[in-house]
This record gives structure tokens, C-alpha cells and sequence, in this order.
């Protein structure tokens, strides 16, 4: 039993991952590779780097993950489901594994049909117009909670289409996740 299970291993995935596992979490992150983010290779917008490639981010997020004990295993989830609310979650694969988690953070950007075995719980909004926009994005409160022990982050919940907002959304998925999981306001301190 896991107690964070994170779908998506792109930057808001990777970036929930080093928060909950740096907590003390045990997190896995189950990913299959296809981030938007190694589409490009000269991203200038995010605070410490004056370009940095896609593919590196990556690199440098999973050892961070790992830094921390938390585990990335390649697999596509196919479906997504609790027998109860508040949980706990099973997550099957396409070569038939599964996982169990007591907290879910979605972070796959789009592609939500793994989401059907919880459609009673999860709303979804339209994304806006837009050449780049994700059609649909799923529906969370302020703290990144679509329901109970279920969290979103990146392009899967907001449509700001950028890696510097994905990384942000996916630090602050994870923030509201350990806060709710410690019941008491949760503040990293690095030393
Ligand atoms: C052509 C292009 C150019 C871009 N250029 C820039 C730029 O210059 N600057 C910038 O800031 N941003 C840029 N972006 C945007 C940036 O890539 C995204 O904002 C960012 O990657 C979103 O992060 P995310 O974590 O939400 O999604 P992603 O990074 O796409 O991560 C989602 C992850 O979930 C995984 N996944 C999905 N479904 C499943 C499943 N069922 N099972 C397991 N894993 C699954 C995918 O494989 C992927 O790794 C660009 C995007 C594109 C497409």
C-alpha cells in the first residue's frame, strides 16, 4: 500500500513526487514516457535557468524523486478505482499490475477515460479555444482536491499552458495532499 500514487510523470507529476516523497510519503509515480515537455529543447521562463531542454528537466526530476525514496515505474494506468470514498485507490496497468494507494494526484495532462470507474466524483470543464488547449480539464477546489484523497495538478487541471505553472500547480497539489494526510498545515523546511 502506497500512500501517495502519482499518474503522470511529466513536470507537475515529478514535481508533486519530490514534495510528497521528501515528506516522508511512500509515493510511486507511474508514468509511460510521453511528456509534452520534451517537445521542447529552449525553455526560457522558468526563474533559475536561462534555457534549459525539456529532456533535462526530466532527467534532473526523476533522480530528485529517487533522491528522496520515492519509485517511477513505467506503466500506462487503465483505470483508476475505489470500492469506498475516502479510499483507498487501485490502479491496474496495461500489462495487468496494480497498485494500491490511499491518495491519488493525477497528473497526466489529458487522456481521463482511466478516470471512468470514479465518474460519480469527478467533474470536468472545457478547456478554452486555443491551438495548444487541452479539451477538457478536470474540476478541483483551491487546494487541487477534485474529491476526496484525490488531488490534479498541470495541464490535467488548469489550462495555463506552461512548464513553469505545471511544476508550480504540481508542488501545490502535493503541498494541500501532505497537509491534508498530516491534518495540520504543511510547511517544507529545507536545512
Ligand atoms: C510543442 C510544444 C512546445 C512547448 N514549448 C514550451 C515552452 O517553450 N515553454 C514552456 O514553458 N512550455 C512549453 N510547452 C508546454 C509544456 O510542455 C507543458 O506545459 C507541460 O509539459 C505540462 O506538464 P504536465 O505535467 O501537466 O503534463 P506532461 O508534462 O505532458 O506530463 C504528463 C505525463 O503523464 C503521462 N501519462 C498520461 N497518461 C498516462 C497514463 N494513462 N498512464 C501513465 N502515464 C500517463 C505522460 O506520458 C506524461 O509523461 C510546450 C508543449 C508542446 C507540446
Amino acid at each position: 500500500m502506497h500512500d501517495v500514487l502519482i499518474i503522470g510523470g511529466g513536470v507537475a507529476g515529478l514535481q508533486a513526487a519530490v514534495f510528497t516523497a521528501k515528506a516522508g510519503l511512500k509515493t510511486v509515480v507511474l508514468d509511460n514516457g510521453d511528456t509534452l515537455v520534451r517537445n521542447t529543447d529552449k525553455i526560457q521562463n522558468l526563474l533559475t535557468e536561462e534555457r534549459i531542454a525539456g529532456d533535462e528537466i526530466i532527467e534532473t526530476g526523476r533522480e530528485r524523486v529517487e533522491e528522496f525514496d520515492g519509485n517511477i515505474e513505467e506503466a500506462t494506468v487503465t483505470r483508476l478505482s475505489r470500492e469506498d470514498t475516502p479510499g483507498p485507490f487501485t490502479a491496474t496497468t496495461e500489462s495487468d499490475d496494480s497498485y494500491q494507494s490511499k491518495a491519488v494526484i493525477i497528473a497526466t495532462a489529458n487522456g481521463f477515460d482511466l478516470l471512468a470507474p470514479l465518474d460519480d466524483e469527478i467533474e470536468y470543464t472545457d478547456g478554452p479555444e486555443g491551438e495548444f488547449t487541452m479539451e477538457k480539464h478536470i474540476q478541483t477546489d483551491a487546494g487541487n482536491r477534485a474529491s476526496d484523497n484525490i488531488y490534479v495538478a498541470g495541464l490535467a487541471n488548469t489550462w495555463e499552458y506552461q512548464t513553469a505553472v505545471a511544476i508550480g500547480d504540481g508542488a501545490k497539489a502535493a503541498v494541500n495532499l501532505v497537509s491534508d494526510h498530516k491534518e495540520e498545515a504543511y510547511i517544507d523546511h529545507d536545512w
